[in-house]
C-alpha cells in the first residue's frame, strides 16, 4: 500500500512527500481508511506506531474537502501532557504545510502571555485545536470558545488520560460539542473505564488493534542485575563502549533524575535531565537540546515516555525497573521509532525482580539477562582505550574494616541470588513476539 491509494487532497500528498514518508505504517494502513469513510474509530495502538498522522492526514483531508472557514473549529485533539500537545501541533503544522490549515496548541504550565495568545487564537477561531484537558476547560469557562462547526474530535492516548485523573474533564469538554461528530480515539491500552467512555462518547465505532503492550521487534531488549550502588558504574560501562549519539535513561523519580544528572555530569558526560520541577521552557530547552544532539544524554522521568516525539534514540536505559509494566513498553518505545532499529536495556536490583516478572508476563517473553558485580565487570567489560583497569575486588565504598567485610558479604550474598535467579531465567529461551498482530472488530474471538 502508498499513500497514493488514500487519494489525499493534493495539498497532503504534497506534504507527506515533503516530509519523506514513503510508505504508510499499519496503523495508517487501517485507521485511514476508516476514518475518510466518517466512521468513528477506537484504535488500539501504541506510540511510535505513526498513530499521529493515523488520524491527522485525514483529518486535515476532510476539512480542506469540505466547506471550511479559518475562523472556526472544525477539529479538537486531546492529549493527555503539554509535551505531546505540542508535537502534535508539529505534525499538523508539518502536514498542513501546503493546505494552510490552521491550529493551535492549547496546554497548561506556560506563562499569563501564552494564555493570552491561545484566548485570542481561540477568540479568532484556528480549525484545529489541539488541548490538553485542564487549560482548555480553563478558556471554555470563560465563554468564548464557539465549537459550533466542529466535525472531529480526537482523543489521544486516552488510558493516560484515565490514569491522569482528567476523564471528568474530557466528559465536560464533549458536553459542550455538537451531538453529530466524528469522534476517534486512540489508546495504547484498553481498560473497562475507557471502553465504558468510548460506549458513551462514540457511534458504532470500527476497532482496530495493533497489539499493544508488546515492544516493537526491532528493539534489542536485554536486562542487568545488578545493586543500586553499582548501578551507576554500569551506566558509564555501557555509555562508554557503545557510541549512540542519542541515549535516554529513565529513572523513577524526580529526585533519582536530579541524582543521576549530576552523577553523570561528574563522570564527565554530556547531559541534561528532564522532570516535573522544570518549567516550560526549560523543559522546551532540554528536549531541544537532546533533539539537535547537542546533549547526548537525556535523564527523565516517565513524562517524557509517552508520545514525544524524539527520533533516533539508539538506547534507552531504565536506571529502575518501571513500576507499572505498561510504562515499561512506552519507555522501550522510545526507540526503534518508525522500523528503526534500537536497544533498551533495563537495570534489576534485588527488590525489582517481581515489577520485571510482571513486565514479561505482559510482553510474553522472557528478556536475556546477566549479572554486572564488582568481580565480573572486568570480563564483562571491554576496556576503552586509555582506561586503566579497575583493581579487582575494589569496593566502592570507604569505611572502617569491619564495616567493609559487613558489606562485601551482603554484596557477595546479593551476588549469589542474583546469579541463581539469572541462571534460572537464562534457561528459558525467548520467543520473539510478531510485531503487528492486526484484529479488526469482527475477527476478534467472542470473550466467554
Ligand atoms: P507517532 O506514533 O505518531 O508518535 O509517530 C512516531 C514517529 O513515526 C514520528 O516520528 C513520525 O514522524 C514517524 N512516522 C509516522 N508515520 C510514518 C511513516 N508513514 N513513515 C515514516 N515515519 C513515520
Amino acid at each position: 500500500m502508498t499513500f497514493s491509494d488514500f487519494h489525499f487532497h493534493s495539498n497532503i500528498t504534497e506534504a507527506i512527500d515533503a516530509i519523506g514518508y514513503e510508505k504508510p505504517t499499519p496503523v495508517q494502513e487501517l485507521a485511514i481508511p476508516v476514518i475518510m469513510q466518517s466512521s468513528d474509530l477506537i484504535a488500539c495502538a501504541q506510540t511510535g506506531t505513526g498513530k499521529t498522522a493515523a488520524y491527522v492526514l485525514p483529518v486535515l483531508h476532510g476539512i480542506l474537502t469540505e466547506e471550511h472557514r479559518k475562523d472556526q473549529i472544525k477539529a479538537l485533539i486531546i492529549a493527555p501532557t503539554r509535551e505531546l500537545a505540542v508535537q502534535i501541533d508539529q505534525q499538523l503544522e508539518g502536514f498542513s504545510y501546503f493546505a494552510g490549515v490552521s491550529s493551535i496548541a492549547v496546554y497548561g504550565g506556560g506563562t499569563g502571555t501564552d494564555f493570552e495568545v491561545e484566548k485570542k487564537a481561540l477568540r479568532t477561531g484556528a480549525e484545529v485545536v489541539v488541548a490538553t484537558p485542564g487549560r482548555l476547560i480553563s478558556h471554555i469557562n470563560l465563554g468564548y470558545v464557539r465549537f459550533e462547526n466542529l466535525r472531529y474530535l480526537i482523543l489521544d492516548e486516552a488510558d493516560r488520560m484515565l490514569d491522569m485523573g482528567f476523564l471528568p474533564d474530557i466528559r465536560k469538554i464533549i458536553s459542550f460539542l455538537p451531538q453529530k461528530r466524528q469522534t476517534l480515539l486512540f489508546s495504547a491500552t484498553m481498560p473497562p473505564e475507557i471502553r465504558k467512555l468510548a460506549k458513551q462518547i462514540l457511534h458504532n465505532p470500527q476497532e482496530i488493534n495493533l497489539a499493544v503492550s508488546k515492544p516493537a521487534e526491532n528493539v534489542a531488549q536485554s536486562a542487568w542485575f545488578v545493586s543500586d550502588e553499582n548501578k551507576n558504574k554500569l551506566v558509564k560501562k555501557i555509555v562508554t563502549e557503545n557510541d549512540f549519539p542519542s541515549i535516554l535513561i529513565f529513572a523513577s523519580t524526580k529526585s533519582g533524575t536530579k541524582t543521576l544528572e549530576n552523577d553523570l555530569k561528574r563522570l564527565k558526560f554530556n547531559v541534561k535531565a528532564i522532570h516535573s520541577d522544570l518549567e516550560q521552557e526549560q523543559r522546551r530547552e532540554v528536549l531541544r537540546d537532546f533533539k539537535n544532539r547537542d546533549v547526548r544524554i537525556l535523564v527523565a522521568t516517565d513524562i517524557v515516555s509517552r508520545g514525544i516525539d524524539i527520533d533516533n534514540i539508539g538506547l534507552v536505559i531504565n536506571y529502575n525497573v518501571p513500576h507499572d509494566a505498561e510504562d515499561y513498553v512506552h519507555r522501550v518505545g522510545r526507540t526503534a521509532r518508525a522500523e528503526k532499529t534500537g536497544q533498551a536495556v533495563t537495570f534489576i536490583n534485588s527488590k525489582e525482580l517481581r515489577n520485571f516478572k510482571r513486565i514479561e508476563q505482559l510482553i510474553g517473553y522472557d528478556i536475556r539477562k546477566q549479572s554486572f558485580t564488582l568481580e565480573n565487570q572486568e570480563t564483562l567489560t571491554q576496556r576503552p582505550v586509555g582506561e586503566k583497569p579497575a583493581k579487582p575486588k575494589q569496593h566502592p565504598k570507604k569505611g572502617k574494616p569491619d564495616q567493609q567485610k559487613k558489606q562485601q558479604k551482603t554484596e557477595k550474598t546479593k551476588q549469589h541470588q542474583m546469579q541463581e535467579k539469572n541462571e534460572l531465567v537464562e534457561k528459558q529461551t525467548p520467543t520473539v513476539k510478531k510485531k503487528y498482530s492486526i484484529i479488526k472488530k469482527a475477527d476478534q474471538p467472542k470473550k466467554n
